[in-house]
């Protein structure tokens, strides 16, 4: 017995212990002060975390409570159901949210009335779902209506509550709600929602509740606790509704972390004239220009901006009508600016003259206005250059580079017609009218512009795909808008003179009609629509770099490359490029690359009549035959080589030997074998006829089952080492040539393919012992190096025994990948979407390094490398050196440099200083 009750004993202080340190689920904010902060994005959500930020910085924030990302994430775990003990934290700080606000759910005089939205840790634009004016029932909407002495407000915020909770909770199709107010507004003789009265509003509540009783099978719920309950979990289940699910796949957000619920004391812009509500951003987040930026709606309901329905007033008209909120506004954002260091993007809701804030986050912005604003803060001081830095998604470098427009071509075309410039960007493709067209569309290799009235979050698939986006309707902050700008897409918006018939698949434009599949222009930078195609040219930032526009006449230029140069300070990896001709590394060099990762030298084999010099020595059974015609390639080899070192202005320079298989380089056999047939039934006989049956003999001789494993790479240099022999000659002798111009050149020979250390020790002696013979004849002496690619598993296992002869590696993941995973790199393409839909593969792993697998080979590799030779110098030149994360990645297991291609450099310089900045903020 004593026993049983002391165990009760424990039991019970084990639980009180446990109450203690329970785990919290909601946070408050209200009343000068909040649970939480901006660094709880994590829990909170962005909008979560900013709200209780701006709630302690004593901005008029409406208090409410945050159910926690962990609440939602535990829904899934307990099989879509909210947790008791999360219910009930959600029901105190509900008693709490009403003695803030001095009003209580249900009440009959003055009724609390809230919004329930979701808010993930990073912002998912309209990808989920919201509702507002919760607590409304047939007894709160006379009580609202008695306290403004407004019955149209309280029935028009009553059919629209019960609309979205109809859609969202319940799950009724939209257009249900849409038939029944258009039923109404017919029998009413009106054509707008704001003409219909109150007797009119009343009429659409009693469908609204009859439709509910028809589709859902139930009332719809009057008790406001009920009410709660049903939105919440909904808000948790949108995190997994298609949409969100592609967003989240499009932007690599996990799909684990789950939102978070924001509860919300309502404030309400559609009162009246003396009310409205808006958003906006501290810069321009299109062209980054210092100047207060957004569009408001007065009588309206914040959805009614973002949704483009109607489109907005410039902010700037706000000063004139409502001049005291105007000023608290810019007030408290520039503040807000100030405070978070960084572009904000803002909606606010003004109830009878009062101003509320309603979110704050950084805002999102285009690669262009990225670079400008993180130039503009550290020249406000706001920022340091290291914060600016880190400040710009090294991805958005390449919207810098994207092509512009020849401004004479683009001028002889009439203006068609004009929209809001969204996004910028020159785009120019064949129209079409949905998304899924524009995929399939896209999927044949078209290029296509997406035209719709305005575009949903259901289209995201669409505009991810088409060229650039251009909607009828809406304004800058509409959702073709602020997704096209995510997306670094050209984007027109609002272009209200487009008549749009979907159905019809035609757009009238200028007095036009296009039909699906014309061709339609624009610029998404000044919002001038061209009927036809245009052809573009290159960024400003590629003419500067081209030599074609002085670094001075380009403002983007110079800003591009200070923040290139504060990055630059900072990164430990070095940044070459893949370049194969003298013009292409002139490029890298001028995009900052400084040295030559890859050299493919097979690719020079295609230059202008050297295909004929190649297959003559593909074709030569013998090696007198095969040498002579190397013989010829040999100037022209040394002719490319002295131009990329040139180039290179004494960086390194990798040249890699031949590589692929031969048979790349000759006709096809199929179509071999029809000309061979054509012209035997032809009756053709001679020199043509024996020349393609001589052809098509080779080609069958070289056909391999399984080219990629086959006779390429270090297997050909040692089959025909006199391939190697040219090469090493053409190398050195380009190399002596310059040594003796007095230029500097420091060339590193690269062996392909490598898996056994004896390959490469075949090769090097091939390679040293030309180099040798040549210096000899030019009595030049040049340092060069012989290395190799470990690109085949064995090459990583046995790094050790390798690297006893390379003198270098360089990591080839293009092939390690294919190799380790045994996916065909090309091949992928017909399995990895179903890859991706279920979740078995998250990226294209050609694209983004598989860091659990085949970087572990990496990883593995240089370490063997370095424990024979610790100073050997390792890279990598694989398509993942282009590639911010993997670059990460690389920084991490201590390569010297990653090698992309001349247009990824800018973007590789970022990301590795990127890496290295957040290596020592870790550390
Ligand atoms: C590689 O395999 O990663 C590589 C750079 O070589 P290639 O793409 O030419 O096979
Ligand atoms: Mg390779």
């Amino acid at each position: 017995m004593a026993k049983k009750k002391a165990a009760k004993k424990t039991a019970a202080k084990k639980t009180a212990a446990k109450k203690t340190t329970a785990k919290k689920f909601v946070y408050f904010f209200g009343g000068g002060k909040a649970d939480g902060d901006r660094t709880m994005r994590d829990t909170l959500g962005g909008k979560g975390a900013n709200l209780a930020e701006m709630t302690n910085a004593g901005l008029p924030v409406p208090p409410g409570f945050t159910i926690s990302t962990d609440a939602c994430r535990l829904y899934y775990e307990k099989g879509t159901k909210t947790a008791p003990n999360v219910d009930a934290e959600m029901l105190a700080h509900l008693k709490t949210l009403e003695k803030v606000a001095k009003k209580s759910f249900g009440s009959k005089t003055d009724p609390l009335l809230v919004s329930v939205r979701s808010g993930a840790k990073f912002s998912m634009p309209g990808m989920m779902d919201t509702i507002l004016n919760l607590g409304l029932n047939d007894t709160t909407v006379e009580a609202l209506k008695a306290k403004t002495g407004n019955g149209r407000f309280a029935y028009d915020s009553y059919r629209r509550f019960i609309q979205m909770f109809g859609n969202v909770v319940l799950e009724i199709p939209k257009d249900v709600f849409e038939h029944e107010l258009e039923a109404v507004k017919k029998a009413k003789g009106v054509k707008e929602d704001p003409q219909l009265d109150e007797a009119a509003l009343r009429e659409v509540v009693d469908r609204y509740k009859q439709a509910v009783r028809k589709h859902a099978k139930q009332d719809f719920p009057q008790d406001p606790i009920e009410q709660l309950r049903g939105s919440r979990d909904a808000v948790f289940r949108s995190w997994q509704n298609p949409r969100a699910k592609e967003y989240r796949r499009i932007y690599e957000i996990p799909d684990n972390i789950g939102t978070a619920v924001n509860v919300q004391s309502m404030v309400f812009g559609n009162t009246g004239d003396r009310s409205g509500t808006g958003v906006g951003f501290t810069r321009n987040p299109a062209t980054g220009a210092k100047e207060f930026y957004g569009e408001f709606l007065i009588n309206a309901q914040g959805e009614d901006v973002v949704a483009g329905i109607r489109t907005p007033r410039q902010i700037a008209e706000l000063e004139q009508v409502m001049p005291k909120a105007y000023k608290q506004l810019r007030t408290i954002t520039t503040r807000l600016e100030k405070h978070y260091k960084d572009i904000q993007d803002f909606e606010f809701t003004i109830q009878d003259e009062e101003l509320f804030m309603l979110q704050t986050r950084s805002g999102k912005r285009t690669g262009y206005a990225a670079v400008v604003i993180a130039t503009d803060l550290v020249s406000e001081k706001l920022v340091t250059p290291k914060e600016a830095v880190l400040m710009v998604e090294p991805e958005a470098l390449t919207q810098l580079l994207a092509p512009i427009f020849d401004p004479k071509e683009w001028k002889k075309m009439p203006v068609a017609t004009k929209g809001l410039p969204a996004s910028p960007g020159a785009a120019s493709g064949q129209v079409v009218f949905t998304a899924d067209h524009a995929v399939e569309w896209a999927r044949d290799g078209k290029k296509v512009m997406l035209v719709r009235k305005e575009t949903v979050p259901d289209d995201i698939h669409g505009m991810y795909v088409a060229q650039g986006i251009l909607t009828a309707t809406g304004g800058m902050t509409s959702h073709a808008a602020v997704v096209g700008r995510q997306m670094g897409k050209p984007s027109v918006v609002g272009a209200g003179a487009l008549q749009i018939d979907e159905r019809a698949r035609t757009v009238q434009v200028g007095g036009q009609t296009l039909k699906e599949g014309d061709w339609l222009s624009f610029d998404g930078l000044t919002g001038e629509v061209k009927t036809g195609q245009v052809a573009t040219k290159p960024s400003e930032i590629l003419q500067v770099v081209n030599g074609e526009m002085k670094e001075h006449q380009s403002d983007i230029f110079s800003r591009f490359n200070l923040l290139l140069s504060w990055a630059d300070k900072h990164r430990r990896l070095a940044i070459r490029a893949n370049a194969d001709q003298p013009d292409q590394a002139e490029i890298a060099y001028g995009f900052g690359a400084r040295g030559i990762g890859l050299c493919r030298t097979e690719h020079m084999f295609f230059g202008e009549g050297r295909i004929p010099i190649v297959q003559e020595m593909i074709l030569a059974d013998n090696e007198k035959d095969r040498r002579a015609a190397l013989a010829k390639l040999l100037p022209l080899q040394r002719g490319d080589f002295y131009g990329v070192f040139k180039a290179m202005h004494g960086s390194p320079v990798t040249i890699r030997t031949i590589d692929p298989p031969l048979h790349e380089f000759l006709p096809k056999r199929e179509d071999l074998m029809v000309d061979v047939a054509k012209l035997e039934t032809a009756g053709k006989k001679g020199a043509e006829l024996d020349e393609k049956k001589r052809l098509l003999h080779r080609v069958e001789q070289l056909h391999e089952f399984n080219p990629m494993l086959g006779h390429r790479g270090v297997r050909l240099g040692i089959t025909y080492p006199e391939i190697t022999e040219m090469q090493s000659r053409a190398i050195i002798e380009a190399a002596c040539q310059l040594t003796k111009e007095g230029i500097k050149c420091v060339p590193e020979i690269m062996i392909p393919l490598v898996g056994d250390v004896r390959e490469l020790r075949d090769q090097k002696a091939v390679v040293v012992r030309i180099a040798d013979e040549v210096m000899k004849e030019q009595g030049v002496k040049v340092k060069y190096l012989v290395g190799t690619m470990i690109e085949v598993p064995r090459g990583a296992i046995t790094a050790n025994e390798i690297a006893a002869e390379a003198e270098f590696f360089s990591f080839g993941t293009n092939d390690l990948t294919q190799l380790t995973y045994g996916f065909s790199r090309d091949d992928i393409g017909k399995f990895l979407g179903s890859y991706q839909d279920r979740r078995i593969l998250e990226r294209d792993p050609f694209a983004s390094l598989d860091t659990t697998g085949v970087g572990q080979l990496v990883e593995m590799g240089t370490k063997r490398g370095r424990a024979t030779k610790p100073d050997l110098k390792v890279g990598i030149c694989g398509e993942h050196g282009g590639d911010p994360s993997s670059i990460h990645f690389f920084d991490k297991v201590g390569l010297d440099y990653v090698s992309c291609s001349p247009y990824r450099v800018p973007v590789a310089r970022l990301a590795a200083a990127q890496s290295a900045l957040k290596a020592t903020a870790f550390s």
